[in-house]
């Protein structure tokens, strides 16, 4: 039970605990307390996390791990409050994308332009630094009565009708627990959820750069033979670059000096952007794509990154994470609605087939983009390259990645659906 001021003592039951207060993790949590709270059916949720970051001040420098926000991220953040409290002038809207393989011209009528106006949008997405989601969607859960418990997960048991977890901050037991603990996740491990997982042997190497041209609002993403470079448009006029290379080329790049880093950031970029100074450290994570075989077991639930891992080509990490998050938590309180029990299999069950149909393939396209367009050399990856030139040129299929692009394709959760 949770005490008069609404906190979990270790020992007391919930009925939801979430490991992991990462953006998808604090966002299911701020769902499932406002949606429940709303429907007069209160649940007593918390968040265990691990590393808090601290609270940015907002003239920082800007932080180089950022995510692209689709417009479905933008409507569950905003349905959970924590959108205005990320500062608008930290984040950046991108109005257009371009995308181009390394065999044609940067700026010529080859590269595939996606443009947010096509679809009638003023936007394609917002470029927000990550700690700024985290934390905007755990104040928000705060803010509506959540708690947030600092501390570790170490062991994890499911019994019939309840989970008990015992963690650095002592030992909790609850309905459901949600693993939002991300691609190492610990509640997978303890109950034996296997995974698909293997290594792309690619490193992607994060940094903001300055570049002499403006960004135009606009997403960069050249595919190169050994890998894809992308910038992201940031709202201080500067860019996030997110360099997927094989990690033997990526040795060298890590520990070249600054400014020959930045003439290869030139010449690999062809200049689209002129000139490239580096502006932070330069950050490196070996990427691998991992999908948890099942999403669910008996008063377990996993989302996010704990539950599939893909490509950071295509930007749908968190975005597919917090439809994790929204749909997980629409089925739940569904459920309380009717005095349901939240950890019942018949909703995990729907969980599963739900959000493992929609997950699976769109983890085979990014492969496929990363296989044919970043890498190959063959017929098929040929192909590829010339599809880019022809998508560019049939508005239906322009149309069609737009969608995607904004996260408004699929079966949504009702929240992602309206505006
Ligand atoms: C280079 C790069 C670029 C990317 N760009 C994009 C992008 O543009 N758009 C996009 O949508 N996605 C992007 N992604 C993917 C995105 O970063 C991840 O999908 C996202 O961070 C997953 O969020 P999560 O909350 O599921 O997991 P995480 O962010 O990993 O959070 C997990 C949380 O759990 C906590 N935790 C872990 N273990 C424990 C434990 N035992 N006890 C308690 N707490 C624990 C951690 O401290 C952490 O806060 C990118 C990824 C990379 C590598």
């Amino acid at each position: 039970m949770t005490d008069t001021a609404g906190t979990a003592a270790s020992g007391e039951p919930l009925d939801v605990l979430i490991v992991g207060g990462g953006p998808v993790g604090a966002s299911a949590a701020a769902l499932l307390q406002t949606a429940t709270k709303e429907a007069r059916r209160p649940l007593r949720v918390a968040v265990l996390e691990l590393n808090r970051p601290a609270a940015t001040s907002p003239d920082a420098p800007l932080d180089s791990r950022v995510s692209a926000l689709s417009r479905a991220s933008e409507r569950i953040l905003t349905a959970i409050g924590a959108w205005p409290l990320i500062p608008r002038s930290r984040m950046q809207p991108y109005e257009r994308m371009r995308v181009w393989h390394q065999t044609v011209q940067p700026r010529s009528g080859d590269v595939l332009e996606f443009d947010a106006a096509y679809a009638g949008e003023p936007n394609l997405g917002y470029i927000v630094e990550n700690r700024l989601i985290q934390t905007a969607a755990l104040t928000a859960f705060e803010s509506a009565g959540g708690q947030v418990i600092a501390g570790e997960l170490s062991r994890l048991r499911a019994h019939d009708h309840h989970a008990e977890l015992e963690t650095s901050a002592g030992t909790f037991t609850c309905r459901l627990v949600v693993g939002a603990d991300g691609a190492r996740s610990m509640v997978r491990e303890s109950i034996g959820l296997a995974v698909e997982t293997s290594s792309y042997r690619q490193t992607a190497i994060v940094a903001n750069v300055r570049t002499e041209l403006p960004h135009e609002r606009t997403a960069w993403q050249r595919f190169l033979r050994t890998g894809t470079l992308a910038f992201l448009p940031l709202a201080d006029g500067s860019s996030s670059i997110v360099w997927s290379v094989d990690d033997s080329a990526a040795v060298p790049l890590l520990a070249m000096s600054q400014s020959d880093f930045e003439d290869e950031l030139l010449r690999q970029s062809d200049a689209v952007l002129g000139a490239v100074k580096l502006l932070t450290q330069r950050l490196s994570f070996p990427l691998h794509k991992l999908t948890a075989h099942r999403f669910t077991a008996h008063r377990c639930a996993l989302i996010g990154d704990a539950a599939h891992v893909v490509h950071p080509l295509a930007g749908q990490g968190v975005n597919l994470g917090l439809l994790d998050a929204a749909a997980l938590s629409e089925l739940i309180c569904t459920a309380v609605r009717m005095r349901e029990d939240p950890g019942a299999q018949s909703i995990l069950r729907r969980y599963e087939r739900w959000r493992k149909s929609e997950i699976e393939p769109i983890a085979r396209a990014i492969d496929g983009f990363n296989r044919y367009l970043a890498h190959g050399v063959g017929p098929l990856s040929r192909l590829a390259q010339r599809g880019l030139a022809l998508v560019n040129r049939t508005d239906e299929v322009k149309r069609f990645f737009i969608t995607r692009a904004l996260g408004l394709d699929g079966e949504l959760p009702k929240i992602a659906r309206q505006s």
